[in-house]
């Protein structure tokens, strides 16, 4: 079996399925990726049906990214002539007296991203499914919508396996080691040494780091999602109703029938603190309840029969920013790591981790999201997110 690679991506989850494949455009069969449990597996952050893809964002660094990401995700699907993304149009919403549409806007601005402010009357006009207050408003972003997270995986295992890679699943990767200018990656399935190693392993992140010395204070919680049997099909297809998240504490978000004959919606941060070791597969009532709730205030059609509850991990820097970088003082090592916000971007940062890979650079502005910054290596560094 072949052992030496130019390169070897350890995980083929969202992100490390597009960096094998990017890689593998460019050095077809000198690229491995190697994944610890079977491809499509349901124990990480990226296997589900939808996640949302949007232009909005509360941050410039983030809102300089969104177009390029619609470019990549484009790429993939002209390539493998499967469609991925599903426009549907995004609502931000927010209760009366919120400042947290602000901060889109000023974000949509700074990028001259076209964008609408809605009054609560406004929404409820052109979407007669929301039940809104006076002083409740929202904006109105015509690109958001969903990218189709489990078929994104397959399609770019099957492209990089098209440019020639080698992907091995079931194959956990146990530790790391520097010799000479290779980096050595042992295997439960044996040794493999490569030029570049990029590591895209989101809630195990620090067990591949720990090779290295290094730990970031990564915080994971498990998330749950919920899908209803609605018996509004209609109201709630694709070209009828928008992705949305709502602004509050907690934030919720959902999207319109899709992967299923169902509504899907969630807390974001609504889950409690695990390790990879002790999550579980079951629901959590707490924000379950919370879900509901706010589901059968604002939304009410949206609801019906729950279909199922699917757990997922969220693992999150303290600033809630992602990591895209080289790693300081291991530069034959390129890592990422998503702070559960990232499948909208995989496509786009798989393509930024090979050119870090290739090349050492890159052309998209990643300056923000340096493994040097202080949220990863001040201890005291506060967290910017709440959890609920
Ligand atoms: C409930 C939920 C909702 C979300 N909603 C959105 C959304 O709407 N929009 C959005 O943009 N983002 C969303 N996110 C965040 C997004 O899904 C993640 O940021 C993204 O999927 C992370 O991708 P990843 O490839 O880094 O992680 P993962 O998919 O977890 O992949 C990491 C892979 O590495 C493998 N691995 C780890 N260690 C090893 C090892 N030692 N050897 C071999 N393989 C290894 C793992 O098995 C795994 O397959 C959501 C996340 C959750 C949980």
């Amino acid at each position: 079996m072949k052992t030496a690679y130019d390169f070897i991506v350890i995980g083929c989850g969202g992100i490390g399925s597009a960096a094998a494949y990017r890689l593998a455009r460019a050095s077809g069969a000198e690229v491995l990726a190697l994944e610890q449990f079977r491809i499509g597996h349901d124990n990480g952050a990226s296997q589900d049906h939808s996640r949302i893809i949007r232009l909005s964002y509360h941050d410039p660094d983030y809102t300089a990214l969104t177009p390029h990401t619609y470019t990549a995700w484009a790429e993939v699907e002209r390539e493998s002539g499967v469609q991925l993304v599903v426009k549907t149009g995004g609502l931000d919403l927010e209760a009366a007296g919120g400042d947290a549409l602000a901060s889109y806007s000023h974000g949509m601005n700074a990028a001259g991203i076209p964008f609408e402010q809605l009054s609560a009357d406004e929404v409820m006009y052109r979407w007669p499914q929301y039940r809104l207050r006076d002083g409740e408003r929202a904006l109105f972003q015509a690109d958001g919508g969903l990218v189709d997270s489990g078929k994104g995986i397959a399609v770019h295992v099957a492209l990089a396996r098209a440019h020639g890679a080698t992907v091995l699943d079931q194959t956990p990767v146990r530790s790391l080691r520097v010799v000479g200018d290779s980096v050595e990656v042992v295997t439960d399935g044996g040794t493999f040494t490569a030029g570049k190693v990029v590591i895209a392993a989101d809630a195990w992140t620090n067990q591949l780091l720990a090779s290295f010395g290094i730990a970031w204070p990564l915080t994971i919680l498990q998330e749950q999602v919920t899908f209803f049997a609605t018996p509004n099909l209609r109201e709630f297809a694709p070209d009828r109703f928008p992705i949305f998240i709502w602004h509050g504490s907690p934030d919720f978000y959902g999207f319109p029938v899709y992967g299923e004959v169902a509504t899907k919606a969630a807390i974001d941060c609504g889950g409690d603190r695990v390790t990879t070791e002790t999550r579980t597969f079951e629901p959590n009532p707490r924000p379950h309840r919370a879900l509901i709730a706010f589901l059968e205030r604002h939304i009410p059609g949206f609801l019906g029969p729950e279909l199922r509850t699917k757990t997922c991990l969220y693992t999150m820097p303290p600033d809630r920013n992602f990591t895209i970088d080289t790693l300081p003082g291991v530069p034959q090592v390129v890592v990422a790591q998503g702070a559960a916000h990232a499948y909208k971007f995989a496509a786009l940062i798989g393509k930024i981790l090979a050119d870090l890979a290739v090349r050492g650079q890159t052309d998209c502005p990643i300056a923000p999201f340096g493994a040097g910054r202080p949220a990863l290596t001040d201890p005291n560094f506060p967290a910017s997110f709440h959890l609920s």
